[in-house]
C-alpha cells in the first residue's frame, strides 16, 4: 500500500497536480505547490463546496477573514495556552514525534528494536509566529492556526449587516498555519494548509439535532463526489483526543494507504467561542449565548485523497476517474492527426468554443492512443476527436474515460452533452 503513495506522489509531480514548494533551492519541509492541475482540482472541490453550503442555503453566509488577526484574538480563543501537541524526542537518533501518534511511535519503535529510549513528552505550541512593523521590538503577532476564529470575530458584524437569525451558519474557507512536528505523507500534514469551515449557531437544546444533521450533510456531499462508501467511516474522539473547546468531536475518516486518516472534523464547541470573546446573540425570548456546531474540512487533504480514491490501474493505463465536477479538464479536444491544417483548424474552432464554458485542453502531440493515456491520467472525462468524417458531416467522436467507448454527435450538441454529464 506504501507503493500507492509513491505512484500517487510521481503522478501529482508528473502531472502537475503538486509540487515540493522551493524545489529549485532543495525544498521546505511542509510546504507544497499546486500545479496547474492540482489548482484546477482544489478550486473544484472549493466551489463545490461553497455552492452546498453557502449558495443552496438560505441560512448561511459566508467570510473571508485575514490570516493575521489581533493577537489578543488567540489569547480569547485558548491558543495560545492550550494550542499544544505533546512532543517526544527519539535519544538515539534525535527524531520528533508526536506522542500521541501510538502508530507512528510504534513505527519508530520496531524498526529500531531494543534501543530507542524516549524524552518525557512535553507541550509544543503549534502557533506560528510572525513579526509586524518596522521599527524595533516588532509586535509578535500569529499566522492563523485555524480559519474559525475569523467567523466569531465577525458575528456580530455578520448579525447586524445581514437577515441571519439563529439557527444560522457562517462559512469560511482559507489557509491555516500550524508549526506540525511531524509533517508528511504528502500534503496530509502539512504546515501551510487550506481549510473549508462551517460555524453553525444553535439554541444549545437543539445542539445534538444539529450536530447530527451535519454530519450525515457532510457524509453525503463527500460520496456525492465520487469517494467509494467503504472508504470513508465516522470516528468519535475519545475524552482525551478532543480539542480544547470541543464538548463533542466525531472526524470523517479516509481509508488511506497509510491507514485510517481523519480530513474533517465535526465539532460541538458548546458556547467555548463566543463566551471567551464576550459576546451573545439577542433571541425573541431574549439574550442567549448560542452553541455552535462546527464542519471543519481540510481543502489539502480532501484533494490528497480524492486522488487516491480516483487513481486505477488497468489494461495498461493508469486511470484517475475523478468525478466530472472534480476533474481539472471536463473535456479535451484532438485533432486525428497533427499534420493535416484543414482538422487542425476545425479542432481549434472547436476547442475555442468549448473552452468558454468548460475547461478544456488540446491536445496535437504524437498519436491519438498516446493522448488518451494522457488525458486519462489527467482525469479528463471526455475527450472529442476531429476526424475527416467532421469535414463532411460536422460531427465528432467523443471517447468516455470510464469506459473507454466511444460515440459520434453533432459538434452543435457538443455543449449540452457536456453540461449534461456534468451535473
Ligand atoms: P490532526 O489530529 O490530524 O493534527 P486536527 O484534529 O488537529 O488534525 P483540526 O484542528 O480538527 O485537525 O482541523 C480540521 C481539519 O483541518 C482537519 O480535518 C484537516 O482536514 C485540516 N488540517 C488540520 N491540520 C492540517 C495539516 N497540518 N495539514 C493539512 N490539513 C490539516
Amino acid at each position: 500500500m506504501a507503493d500507492l503513495m509513491d505512484k500517487i506522489t510521481s503522478l501529482a509531480k508528473r502531472r502537475g497536480f503538486i509540487f515540493q514548494s522551493s524545489e529549485i533551492y532543495g525544498g521546505i519541509q511542509g510546504f507544497w505547490d499546486y500545479g496547474p492541475l492540482g489548482v484546477e482540482l482544489k478550486r473544484n472541490i472549493k466551489n463545490e463546496w461553497w455552492k452546498s453550503m453557502v449558495q443552496n442555503r438560505t441560512d448561511v453566509v459566508g467570510v473571508d477573514a485575514s490570516i493575521i488577526m489581533n493577537p489578543k484574538v488567540w489569547e480569547a480563543s485558548g491558543h495560545v495556552s492550550e494550542f499544544t501537541d505533546p512532543l517526544v524526542e527519539c535519544k538515539v537518533c534525535h527524531q520528533r514525534f508526536r506522542a500521541d501518534k501510538k502508530a507512528e511511535i510504534k513505527a519508530h519503535e520496531e524498526t529500531h528494536d531494543e534501543k530507542v529510549e524516549w524524552t518525557n513528552p512535553r507541550k509544543f505550541n503549534l502557533l506560528m509566529e510572525a513579526f509586524l512593523g518596522v521599527t524595533e521590538p516588532k509586535d509578535k503577532v500569529y499566522l492563523r492556526g485555524e480559519i474559525t476564529q475569523g467567523a466569531f470575530v465577525n458575528f456580530e458584524n455578520v448579525v447586524s449587516s445581514t437577515r441571519v437569525k439563529v439557527p444560522f451558519g457562517i462559512a469560511q474557507i482559507g489557509k491555516a498555519f500550524r508549526n506540525e512536528i511531524t509533517p508528511g505523507n504528502l500534503t496530509y500534514r502539512s504546515r501551510e494548509f487550506e481549510q473549508m469551515e462551517l460555524e453553525f449557531f444553535v439554541e444549545p437544546k437543539e445542539a445534538d439535532k444539529w450536530f447530527k444533521y451535519w454530519k450525515e450533510e457532510r457524509l453525503k456531499w463527500y460520496e456525492s463526489l465520487g469517494f467509494k462508501k467503504d472508504s470513508l467511516r465516522f470516528r468519535v474522539h475519545e475524552a482525551s483526543e478532543r480539542a480544547h473547546y470541543a464538548k463533542h468531536a466525531e472526524d470523517i475518516e479516509y481509508n488511506a494507504p497509510f491507514g485510517w486518516s481523519e480530513f474533517e472534523g465535526i465539532h460541538n464547541r458548546g458556547d467555548f467561542d463566543l463566551s471567551n470573546h464576550k459576546l451573545k446573540y439577542m433571541g425573541e425570548e431574549g439574550e442567549f449565548i448560542p452553541w455552535v456546531i462546527e464542519t471543519s474540512g481540510g481543502v489539502d487533504r480532501s484533494a490528497l485523497f480524492f486522488l487516491i480514491d480516483a487513481y486505477h490501474e488497468e489494461k495498461g493505463r493508469v486511470v484517475l476517474k475523478l468525478h466530472p465536477k472534480l476533474a481539472p479538464y471536463k473535456a479535451a479536444v484532438f485533432p486525428l492527426l497533427a499534420n493535416k491544417p484543414d482538422l487542425i483548424s476545425k479542432a481549434k474552432k472547436i476547442y475555442d468554443e468549448l473552452k468558454m464554458d468548460f475547461n478544456t485542453a488540446w491536445d496535437e502531440r504524437g498519436n491519438i492512443g498516446k493522448r488518451y493515456f494522457a488525458q486519462d491520467e489527467a482525469g479528463t472525462p471526455y475527450c472529442v476527436t476531429v476526424d475527416f468524417q467532421t469535414l463532411e458531416d460536422d460531427t465528432v467522436t467523443v471517447r468516455d474515460r470510464d469506459t473507454t467507448k466511444q460515440e459520434r454527435i453533432k459538434v452543435s450538441e457538443l455543449p449540452a452533452y457536456l453540461n449534461l454529464k456534468l451535473h
